[in-house]
């Protein structure tokens, strides 16, 4: 190797790291349904694009759909009450509920853009209407707090700040490191919004926001001594969420 070289190749690295930092700047967007200002880079209809495309392969991982008509009917019965008794109905986003077969993982999730998935091992768990809708409601927080896009655009952030890195010190390990940490922490922040956003969707809609705390009594039940369900594992501590959640409650009822 020359000598002298080096020195390009850090002007190169520092390059690519301003690149990032600039980018970062122009993708800010205010969430003018959370009232939050967020780094994303996309549109709605990519997010309704990546939910659509990504759905059948998520549905696949858990078994496929409940093949229950009754079921499936009354899942989207709730589920579309919360949207159009709510905000969520001035949204772009195309929401789709979905119930899947899985009877072991005790799970609910959103793809970005509107589709919602709740496991029937879940929803077997669950005591009434109200429970359920708190379930929908805190995953139609997610889409509308747009924390899967807000996830992507953090992750191609955090890629682009180690490819500068690596190319000017080898160091990429160590910023990846860094990124995975930023991600995890955001995450937290997201469940908690998507629960006051629920309960904010509860009440619009009629149901009982109390259940939101049955919800959380509920998944703890099932996690038993030894074993955390998916839900609550990328999920904050059910006692900590209780606190918050009776947060939200005297707030929106007021
Ligand atoms: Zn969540």
């Amino acid at each position: 190797m020359r000598r002298g070289n080096w020195k390009i190749k850090i002007a190169i690295g520092l390059l690519i790291v301003g690149f990032a930092f600039v980018q970062k700047c122009f993708n800010k967007t205010h969430n003018q349904y959370t009232d939050r200002v967020q780094n994303i880079n996309m549109s709605a209809d990519q997010e309704i694009a990546i939910g659509i495309q990504s759905a059948p392969q998520i549905a696949e991982q858990h078994g496929g759909l409940y093949q229950d008509q009754k079921l499936q009917d009354y899942i989207d019965q709730i589920g579309h009450k919360l949207v159009n008794a709510s905000i969520a109905k001035e949204t772009p986003y195309q929401y789709e509920f979905h119930l899947l077969a899985d009877p072991n993982t005790i799970n609910a999730f959103a793809l970005p853009g509107g589709q919602v998935f709740i496991t029937y091992a879940l929803l077997s768990k669950l005591e009434n209407d109200d429970q359920v809708a708190g379930v929908l409601g805190h995953e139609i927080g997610h889409v509308l707090g747009r924390h899967s896009a807000e996830r992507i655009a953090e992750h191609e952030f955090w890629k682009t700040i180690s490819t500068g890195a690596s190319v000017g010190a080898d160091a990429g390990g160590l910023v990846n490191g860094i990124g995975q940490n930023v991600l995890l922490g955001n995450g937290r922040d997201d469940e908690l919004e998507s629960d006051k956003l629920g309960i904010q969707f509860m009440i619009n809609a009629g149901y009982d926001p109390e259940e939101m705390i049955g919800v959380m009594k509920v998944l703890k039940a099932a996690a038993g001594p030894n074993r955390t369900p998916e839900f609550q594992s990328t999920h904050p501590d059910p006692e900590n969420r209780i606190e918050k959640i009776r947060e939200a409650i005297r707030e929106y009822q007021e």
